[in-house]
């Protein structure tokens, strides 16, 4: 990763509102082992439900030809996720074929961390740049309601200490915050991250998909839980690393390190965005919010030629208009058919 690009680059596709595209977020599978409520509730996904078949979902050279085509017009970081990604045994080999693509600077996973001890080794060594990884409470009982009943703490833990060992230490915790639910899990997550140099996120619940019975009174607003936190751990705000950055940064005044906010609610940062995502069976979909993806596989698989799919690839970009959270007050946005997130990964 980071080598020298050997061909000239594209300048890239700007959208309408004058954005360029420059990360791709690409979900290997639909599938997952947990059922967290604001994602995939369990009583509206049992066991049996039907998620995409072998053949539906792109092939890992399917996928890496695509990703090529998006580091052409423009695309600098691709992340990996799901459904649960690590559901897909070999990860690390799509990891590999990705990160040698010519003009990717950075390959990064999210992942609820279920799955990651016994392959995070393998990863690493493929390349994997960064790990985001899924914690929405360091309690045990409440772990296992926010995984639907699926998940265990202690498997998880033990998955960061392995990601540590391998060289994973300064990753991104993130913890999605519902009123009733976990925010009173708060400040035990912050104690228990402070000083290890991972960064905790607290990311505000979001309407995505049509399944999770969003309510804005279940989001708990960044500002509020800044003043929560701040109250016991004095906070001091950070500059950004870079345009487009989606979490708010603050470091603890006494040196306990950093902590993140995604206020996708409350302070939406669509003017920035800059991100495609690619669903399992091969939609392009230029919001999180997105009613329907433009379909890549069909033209993939019919053949279509390198300049034929980039040229599609293009014309959707420069169609794009979205800005759904800066319109999420008007409620005709709000209650229309569209993606879940578990089948375009957050
Ligand atoms: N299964 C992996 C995981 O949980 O990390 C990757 C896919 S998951 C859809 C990606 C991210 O989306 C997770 O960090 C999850 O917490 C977040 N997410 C899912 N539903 C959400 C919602 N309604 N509001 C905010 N974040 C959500
Ligand atoms: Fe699975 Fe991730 Fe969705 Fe939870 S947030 S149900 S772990 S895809
Ligand atoms: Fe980007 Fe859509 Fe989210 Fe706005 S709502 S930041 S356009 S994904």
């Amino acid at each position: 990763m980071g080598r020298p690009i050997p061909f000239q680059l594209d300048a890239g596709p700007r959208d309408r509102r004058d954005r360029p595209l420059r990360d791709l977020r690409i979900s290997v599978l639909d599938r997952c082992n947990f059922r967290c409520p604001y994602c995939m509730p369990e009583e509206d996904y049992p066991r049996d439900h039907r998620f995409l078949g072998k053949a539906e979902r792109l092939r890992f050279e399917e996928i890496t030809r695509l990703a090529g085509l998006f580091a052409g017009l423009g695309v600098r970081k691709l992340r990996l996720t799901g459904g649960e990604p690590l559901l897909r045994r070999d990860l690390p080999a799509l990891v590999g074929m990705l990160s040698a693509i010519p003009g990717i600077e950075d390959v990064a996973l999210t992942t609820n961390g279920s799955l990651l001890a016994a392959r995070v080794d393998a990863l690493r060594e493929a390349g994997l740049g960064r790990i985001t990884l899924s914690l929405d409470t360091i309690d045990p009982d409440t772990f296992r309601t926010m995984s639907g009943g699926q998940g265990d703490l202690a498997v998880v833990l033990d998955a960061i200490g392995a990601a540590e060992r391998a060289g994973y230490t300064q990753m991104k915790i993130n913890c999605v915050v519902m009123r009733g639910v976990n925010d009173h899990q708060v400040p035990a997550l912050v104690e228990h991250f402070r000083g290890s140099g991972h960064v905790l996120r607290f990311i505000e619940y979001m309407d995505v998909g049509t399944c999770n019975g969003w309510k804005l009174d279940r989001v708990v607003p960044s500002a509020e839980l800044r003043r929560r936190i701040a109250e016991r751990w004095p906070l001091v705000a950070l500059p950004a690393h870079y345009s487009g950055e989606v979490a708010s940064r603050y470091r603890f005044a006494d040196g306990g390190g950093e902590i993140g906010f995604i206020s996708s609610v409350s302070e939406p940062f669509c003017g920035d965005c800059s991100r495609a995502r690619l669903s399992a069976d091969g939609r392009l979909y230029t919001c999180l919010f997105g009613r329907s993806g433009h379909d890549l596989r069909g033209a993939l698989r019919a053949g279509a030629d390198d300049g034929e799919l980039a040229g599609l690839i293009r014309a959707v970009w420069q169609a794009r208009g979205d800005r759904y959270s800066e319109l999420r007050g008007i409620e005709t946005v709000r209650s229309r058919e569209r993606i879940e997130m578990y089948e375009i990964g957050g």
